[in-house]
This record gives C-alpha cells, sequence and structure tokens, in this order.
C-alpha cells in the first residue's frame, strides 16, 4: 500500500507548532523585497503525522538496520550504536578544528592511540588519519610514492594492477598522474607470476594489490610477488578495504607491503553508503613516514601532543584541518570494545559465513574461481540464464523477499557475477534464509522467467532505470 505523502495531508486547522507572532514591523526600512521571503507553501500537519511520515520513510529503503546486506566490497555490516553514542559525546562532538592544541589534548591522544592500532593491525610502523576515503588513501599513497621515486631521483611512470583490482584502483592512479598497465590473472584467480616478471621494467613505480582480492581470494603467492616488486626498486601498495578478513590473521606489513591503506567506514563500523563521510588511513614503512600529509601529532616526552607542521619532505595536506574526526572517534571505540581477540574472531567469522554460502549454493550457482574463500564468495549467473536472465534479475528479485542485492557484474573476469559478502554480524539463520530466498530464485528461473523480468514487486517503487536514476537524480516532490 503507498504510504501517504505528507504533503498531501495539508490540513491548515492543524499546527504541529505555534510560533509567535513577528515584533518587527512589517515595514521595517532596509530590507530589499527581493530578499523578503515568500510565503513558505508548507502543508500543515500534526506532530504525530511528521512523525510518522519520517519513520515511514526510513522504512522504504534498504539498510543494514532493516534486514541483511550482502553487498560484495561495501562491508554492509552491522554497526554497533555504542560507537555512534560515543561519537556524539559533546567533548568529541562539539570540537572546533581551529582550537588550540592545549585545548584538546584528548582528542589529539585518541588519534595517537588509534594511529597505534592500526600500526599494530596492519604491520607497519607509521599512518596518516587524513584521508576521507579508501579513494583517497589511494589517491594518497600514489603521491607517496611518487615523493619516494622522486627523492631518488627517479621519474617512474607506470602502476601495475592485477586485472582483479578495485574499480577505483586505476582511477587514483591516472589521478596522480601515472599510467596503469594491467597484470592478468592465472587459472586460479591469483596474480599471474610470469606476466608480472614481464612487466616490471624499470620505469615501474609500484604494484598495487587488492588483498584480498575482488573474487573474494587470499593473493597466496603475496611473498613471491613483493620479492619480485622490490627487486627493481617499486614499491608494493595493498589496497586494505578488505582488511575486514585479515585482522588479527595476517598483517600486510609482514606480507611485504609498504602501503596500505583501510578503509575505516568498512572494517571498522561507521554506518556508510549515499557518499560518506568516510575515512581511509594510509599506514607506510619507515622510509616513507618523512613524506605523510601535514600536520602529523608530536608528542613532547609522553605527554603534550601537539600538532607538527614542520616536516619538509611532507607531501603536503590531501584534506582540511586532519580528517574526518568523528569517524576515527568510532574506529577508535570499535577497535577498543573488540581488542586483539576480538578482531581474530571477526575476520574468522566473516571467512566462515562467506565459505557457508559458498558451499551451499555451489551446487546450483557457478563458482568461476573454485576454491576456499575469504570475506566474500562470487559466483556467476550463467547457469540462470534461461530466456535471457542476467545476474541483475537474480538481484532485483532478492529485494521482494527483503534482502539487499549482492555487488553485480563486478569483478569484470567474471561474467554475470554475483559478489555476495555476508559479513560477520549475521546469523546462522539470516545465512539460511539467504540460501533458501537464493534457491528458490534458481526455481523461479525455469519456472515464471517473466515475473524475474519485472521484479521487484514488492518494494514502494519497482524496476527503476538506474542510469537516469544516477544521471538525471530528481528529488523534488511534485504533487
Ligand atoms: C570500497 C572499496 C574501495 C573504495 O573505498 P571508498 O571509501 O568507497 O572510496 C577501494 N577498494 C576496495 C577493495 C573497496 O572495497
Amino acid at each position: 500500500m503507498p504510504i501517504p505523502l505528507i504533503f498531501e495531508q495539508n490540513n491548515p486547522a492543524i499546527h504541529c507548532s505555534h510560533i509567535p507572532k513577528s515584533d518587527i514591523p512589517d515595514d521595517v526600512q532596509g530590507l530589499p523585497d527581493d530578499l523578503r521571503r515568500q510565503e513558505l507553501d508548507l502543508p500543515q500537519v500534526a506532530e504525530p503525522e511528521v512523525m510518522r511520515h519520517f519513520v515511514n520513510l526510513s522504512t522504504m529503503n534498504h539498510h543494514v538496520d532493516k534486514g541483511f546486506y550482502p553487498l560484495g566490497s561495501c562491508t554492509m555490516k552491522y554497526n554497533p550504536k555504542v560507537n555512534e553514542n560515543i561519537s556524539a559525546l559533546p567533548g568529541f562532538a562539539g570540537l572546533h578544528p581551529y582550537q588550540p592544541a592545549s585545548t584538546i589534548q584528548g582528542a589529539l591522544k585518541m588519534m595517537l592511540s588509534l594511529e597505534e592500532w592500526l600500526c599494530e593491525i596492519t604491520g607497519l610502523p607509521a599512518v596518516t588519519l587524513q584521508p576521507a576515503a579508501g579513494s583517497h588513501g589511494e589517491l594518497t599513497g600514489m603521491f607517496l610514492t611518487q615523493a619516494y621515486h622522486l627523492a631518488n631521483g627517479e621519474h617512474r611512470k607506470k602502476v601495475l594492477i592485477p586485472d582483479s583490482s578495485h574499480g577505483t584502483n586505476p582511477a587514483s592512479i591516472v589521478m596522480a598522474g601515472f599510467e596503469p598497465v594491467h597484470i592478468p590473472s592465472n587459472e586460479r584467480g591469483r596474480i599471474d607470476i610470469a606476466a608480472l616478471q614481464n612487466a616490471l621494467k624499470p620505469d615501474v613505480a609500484a604494484l598495487m594489490v587488492t588483498n584480498p582480492s575482488t573474487l573474494g581470494l587470499f593473493e597466496d603467492q603475496i611473498d613471491e610477488v613483493a620479492e619480485a616488486v622490490h627487486s627493481i626498486g617499486a614499491l608494493l601498495y595493498m589496497d586494505g578495504a578488505n582488511m575486514n578478513a585479515l585482522m588479527g590473521l595476517a598483517r600486510p606489513g609482514d606480507m611485504g607491503f609498504d602501503i596500505v591503506h583501510l578503509n575505516l567506514h568498512k572494517t571498522f563500523s561507521t554506518p556508510h553508503g549515499g557518499g560518506g563521510p568516510g575515512s581511509g588511513p594510509v599506514a607506510v614503512i619507515a622510509e616513507l613516514e618523512k613524506f605523510l600529509p601535514i600536520p602529523r601529532i608530536k608528542v613532547d616526552g609522553v605527554e603534550n601532543p601537539d600538532w607538527d607542521w614542520d616536516r619538509p619532505d611532507s607531501i603536503g595536506r590531501v584534506q582540511s584541518f586532519f580528517g574526518n574526526f568523528s569517524i576515527l572517534v568510532r574506529a577508535a571505540a570499535y577497535i577498543r570494545s573488540l581488542g586483539g581477540e576480538g578482531f581474530k574472531n571477526v575476520s574468522e567469522t566473516a571467512i566462515l559465513n562467506a565459505n557457508y554460502i559458498r558451499t551451499r549454493l555451489m551446487d546450483i550457482y557457478k563458482l568461476p574461481y573454485n576454491d576456499l574463500c575469504m570475506h566474500e564468495v562470487v559466483f556467476s549467473a550463467d547457469n540462470q540464464s534461461n530466456d535471457g536472465l542476467k545476474a541483475v534479475n537474480i538481484a532485483k528479485r532478492l529485494l521482494d523477499f527483503g534482502i539487499h542485492a549482492p555487488t553485480i557484474n563486478f569483478p569484470l573476469i567474471v561474467h554475470e557475477a554475483l559478489m555476495i559478502e555476508p559479513t560477520e554480524t549475521e546469523t546462522l539463520g539470516t545465512l539460511d534464509n539467504f540460501i533458501e530466498v537464493m534457491r528458490r530464485i534458481d526455481q523461479e528461473v525455469n519456472e515464471t522467467p517473466e515475473m524475474l523480468k519485472n521484479a521487484p514487486l514488492k518494494t514502494p517503487v519497482f524496476r527503476l532505470d538506474e542510469v537516469m536514476a544516477a544521471r538525471k537524480l530528481d528529488v523534488k516532490y511534485e504533487g
């Protein structure tokens, strides 16, 4: 049933607020007519109706607090509300970025602790909290790579990326002024070492690896890869947005990575989507520390942290002020509440959940790379191609069962990809229900293909033109 829109409930006899009459005379001098607002045509409704309007609106879209959200690569895990409460404490939320350092000692100490914990998790000695997103961390990492080679008097031009890498990787490489070069995957979905060796020429600045890859697979020859990359003086960069699979189990620094970005808003508990705010800290080896963005936080003895602007080798600022502070608070609270054992548990459960789905659906859905997966599993919808059906039809039909669609048609090296990331915060019951729904949709592929072409049938709006929705977004209400 359509939800009655508040704009259609206007009843001038009802008010939700009573604003005192203005005591400024109507004929007040000096205010030009064109700056005086006309009467706003707002509907008059009672307060309970306003409340219901917004609560109803909040349930029209899908979100992780409403239902299962296995959108691959996005790590849509449940975010504990205690982290929200802590980031909203007035001592954090009320700070102003221009306050003198002496008045924000607690905030600086929190940031120092977070840096230290992220160093521990990544196995690298220094970290910047400034970048505002994962892709922004990549760009920062590319600037650091550039600064490193320039300091050695070298103008290296190329950055290698496996064909299973995330879509933001080539974009960041190009934005930083490098040229991306693709390295093919082998039949096991891992970097083809022979192809890598061939591509490692003296003008290569770095290899950028998403690990685990977008196929949900761990790069199990990463030590060999690291050795090859370092042998020509290039740097090894890890896109660590998939760190939800590794925490407490393996550290990028120990694998030979020189630079790694993390997505705090994915792995470390911040509600995300819709464009932010996010946070993409970058951890580096000791040789790269001097290039990190300014300001850094310096500690005088054990006390009195202060901003350090005097860093001549720094790449400069990558963000106004000091990063998305409230996201840092959430991450710090999340890390403190879980601890080392907790993180190990997170990653092990994320991996277990993905493999549970993999083994319970692989008799029906095609599994192009049949191997133990990490935090996500990538199927192909090729077995469900009856009557021209595609991955998108399965994705849309899932919405009818109150389940968000998986990521589809990505990674590009899997035909009609269905990329499923259940995360660690889902119960066995939720996973079983998802598996049952996926098996039922597979039956519908043969029994009612026409219906699947029109799905979803139960959502507030039906099949959208997604290209138009993105390119010509129109959120205006017109009665
Ligand atoms: C999400 C993601 C990114 C980009 O992160 P944003 O914060 O959206 O910019 C990069 N790489 C991988 C593997 C990701 O999953």
